[in-house]
């Protein structure tokens, strides 16, 4: 029984699973070992980072590329009917419930992968004690959340799940038109209430119409290729450190989750362009001179974009607390964290109550002193 859905799958044919090389049983990645780790035994199999090129394609190559497909490891494929999101599990592994979006409806498909083998991938360096560690520090500066929040068993479903990215590189050229402002200042006079007379300074604005060009080369901008996750969640555990970047090798997905990417190359790039167009903006914006601007006009275009599929680590945990869902993500590289968390309004109503104690004692006691 527990090997036919990989039989089944079409990419199963050649794919591998990683066994331990002394008693045979499956093995996972062990980001503080930097090997394949067996947990019956304690053998340890170095994984070796060859320095190889990882390829780039422009957009048209790719749209025409079809050949490998899958991951080449054996997987259970799971699909979420809450979240859509569709997931490669070592078969060694646990599923559960869905890893983005905490729902338990999870079904297991027997479809084989529609999506490219990426071209790259960054391996864990976070161990899951250590996201752990980074989620529950994160935690503690958090203001206003529930006391049981801590100790929660929330924390158990923390899951490693390799999350699929396009990383593009592109050449933008912006011109830029706007209104640069120029402050001034005028001396009015006035009549005050006591029928004196007295002057005041007014600020004002020189218009002058102002141009100019910005061009930036840029590199390995991440484009989170799926939908299990809200793209805010995503961006806020940015930046990865893409100098650890390898070329792909199964090994590394071994005791781990794989999203799929539902976006396409194309798609991704549509969304790049949008990222670096808000970027170059940014940056035409800190060119006008003067103290202010109005009018800001930016036409931008991009050459030579080049992408790659990678796969980047991220520690997830998706949690019901009272019926709603909160996630939080802690990069598999840095340890940075980012989630949403529940709030106490306990502990948020004590807090308006304190306050409001403060100010009336504060209020009777300069009301005290002007009597
Ligand atoms: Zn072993
Ligand atoms: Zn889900």
């Amino acid at each position: 029984m527990s090997s036919a859905p990989a039989a089944a799958s079409p990419q199963s044919s050649s794919a591998e699973l990683y066994r331990c090389a002394q008693c045979a049983a499956p093995v996972s990645w062990d980001p503080e070992q930097n090997a394949l780790a067996c947990e019956y035994c304690g053998n340890a199999q170095l994984v070796e980072r060859p320095a190889t090129e990882i390829p780039e394609y422009t957009i048209a190559e790719a749209m025409r590329r079809d050949d490998h497909r899958g991951l080449d490891v054996q997987v259970r494929r799971i699909r979420c009917d809450n979240c859509g999101a569709t997931v490669d599990f070592d078969p060694g592994s646990v599923a559960g419930g869905c890893a983005f979006c905490g729902a338990q409806s999870v079904a297991e498909i027997e479809e084989g992968a529609r999506a490219w083998r990426p071209e790259g991938l960054m391996p864990f360096a976070q161990s899951r004690d250590q996201a752990l560690e980074e989620y529950k520090k994160w935690l503690g500066r958090l203001w206003f959340r529930p006391s049981d929040l801590q100790k929660g068993a929330q924390v158990d479903e923390l899951r490693g799940v390799y999350l699929p990215y396009w990383l593009f590189d592109a050449h933008a050229q912006s011109w830029w038109k706007a209104d640069a402002g120029h402050y001034y200042y005028t001396t009015r006079r006035y009549r005050s209430s006591d029928g004196k007379s007295r002057t005041r300074r007014v600020r004002r604005v020189r218009w002058s119409p102002a141009s100019g060009k910005h061009e930036r080369t840029y590199t390995n901008v991440p484009i989170y290729a799926s939908q299990g996750l809200p793209k805010n969640l995503c961006t806020g555990i940015e930046p990865y450190p893409f100098e650890n970047l390898v070329a792909y090798d199964g090994r590394y997905l071994a005791g781990f989750g794989a999203e799929e990417y539902v976006m396409d190359a194309a798609q991704g790039w549509e969304q790049g362009k949008e990222r670096l167009s808000q970027e170059e903006r940014d940056a035409c914006r800190r060119q006008i001179p003067g103290d202010t601007h109005r009018r800001l006009r930016v036409s931008t275009s991009f050459s030579d974009a080049k992408f790659r599929h990678v796969l980047l680590p991220v520690w997830i945990a998706a949690y019901q607390y009272r019926n709603e869902t909160y996630r939080f993500l802690v990069n598999g590289q840095t340890g940075k964290v980012q989630g949403s968390a529940p709030w106490s309004w306990a502990k948020i109503s004590l807090a308006v109550t304190v306050l409001l104690a403060i100010a009336l004692v504060v209020i009777y006691f300069v009301g005290y002193h002007q009597t």
